[in-house]
């Protein structure tokens, strides 16, 4: 493998996790601001029993399948939408790096990404006014 091939991997690989990430940030943020909370403080915790959550819970994706969906604690469905905005955030991004490359994939995955951030607090405050 060149240089300049493992350079554009690891940068694929950091970019989808930062997407991931960013996508678990989406869901604090269509959880919370809806409801005029902070989305600094308290740190994540179950909505059921308070548990703060740890490092397997807030793994994007991997964090619902490893828990089965559920509250490690309290058993509590945690619920498909977040494990799905996380995915859709990954596939935002790696598409477009996938097919134009990392830095301007970049760019235009942020750019996704921030539609999908807008999409699910929108969707989140409406359902939570209705
Ligand atoms: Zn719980």
């Amino acid at each position: 493998m060149e240089s300049s091939e493992l350079i554009r991997l690891v940068m694929t690989i950091y970019l989808l996790f930062l997407a991931l990430t960013l996508g678990s940030f989406i869901n604090l943020a269509a959880d919370r601001l809806p409801r005029g909370e902070s989305i600094i403080r308290p740190r994540s915790h179950c909505r059921a029993c308070q548990r703060p959550l740890n490092i397997v819970d807030l793994l994007p994706v991997a964090g619902y399948l490893i828990r089965g969906g559920r509250c490690a604690t309290c058993r509590a469905s945690i619920g498909i939408g977040a494990p799905l905005v996380e995915l859709a955030c990954g596939i935002a991004m790696l598409a477009p790096v996938l097919v134009i490359g990392p830095f301007r994939g970049a760019v235009l995955g942020l750019l996704f990404i921030a539609a999908i951030g807008v999409a699910a607090v929108s969707v989140c405050w409406r359902r939570l006014r209705a």
